[in-house]
């Protein structure tokens, strides 16, 4: 086995024993509510793009009548998410395309691809990038894909897992042959150390649990205080009565 799986299983490990198993609700939420909940994710945090997330649903119970409302509408229901015209756009391009292609808002054609076809298809509509195609295949599909944001990015760069500049090469480069099972309960806590301890500027690596086995060679090694718990994953909450399922 490759190097770079062996320490994802060991971070994966004592990750775990800091943060627990991530609960992970039984029924998985619709495909499409995904996608559009995680571009409504995009540089906001999980409250915010969760009320918007809701407003939406609210305001167009289906996606087909959010696919015939003016884009101008979608982006006064979402604007507490930010970005509400990029954002407004996105949503309105993917609606509007999927029903052109597949005459029904559904993303049920994508159970049979392998992960890396999935990933190729949904990234071929307009506004969608791999961050949403991977949540969309982990989230809504329990597929074995580790997505890579922000959090993901700077953590497994500075444990020293993969070594890259961007988002989408650590996406490549972490999810070749990644361990199985894991995936979620990797990237969910990753997330929540990327929060409360491992934070873009002066991270708390004096209380870290990965400290010891961590390659950043700008530790902080103060010991400080643990930042206020930070768990709340709007992906992990796309479901029951807004879902369409
Ligand atoms: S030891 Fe420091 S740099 Fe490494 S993961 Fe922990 S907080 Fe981040």
């Amino acid at each position: 086995m490759e190097n770079k799986n062996i320490l994802i299983k060991e971070v994966n490990k004592l990750l775990i024993k800091q943060f627990g198993i991530p609960k992970r609700n039984s029924k998985l939420p619709d495909s499409v509510d995904m996608l559009i909940a995680t571009i409504l994710s995009q540089n906001t945090n999980d409250n915010n793009s969760y009320k918007a997330f809701k407003k939406l649903k609210e305001k167009y119970p289906t996606w087909e009548e959010a696919a015939k409302a003016k884009r101008t509408s979608i982006e006064s229901v979402i604007k507490v998410a930010g970005l509400g015209k990029q954002k407004s756009a996105a949503i309105k391009g993917f609606l509007t395309e999927i029903t052109e292609k597949k005459n029904k808002i559904s993303l049920s054609y994508l159970k049979n691809m392998n992960e890396s076809d999935a990933i190729n298809e949904l990234t071929n509509y307009n506004g969608v990038g791999v961050k949403t195609a991977s949540c969309v295949l982990l989230f809504a599909m329990d597929r074995n894909i580790c997505p890579v944001d922000t959090h993901v990015h700077r953590t497994v760069n500075r444990i020293g897992i993969v070594n890259a500049k961007t988002p989408d090469k650590t996406f490549l480069l972490l999810n070749k042959n990644f361990p199985p099972k894991i995936a979620h309960s990797f990237h969910t806590n990753l997330i929540r150390l990327g929060r409360e301890i491992c934070k873009p500027k002066n991270p708390s690596c004096g209380i870290c649990p990965l400290n010891k086995l961590c390659k950043y060679g700008e530790k902080d090694l103060q010991i400080k205080r643990m930042h206020k718990r930070n768990d709340f994953m709007l992906l992990d909450h796309v479901q029951s009565k807004y879902s369409n399922n």
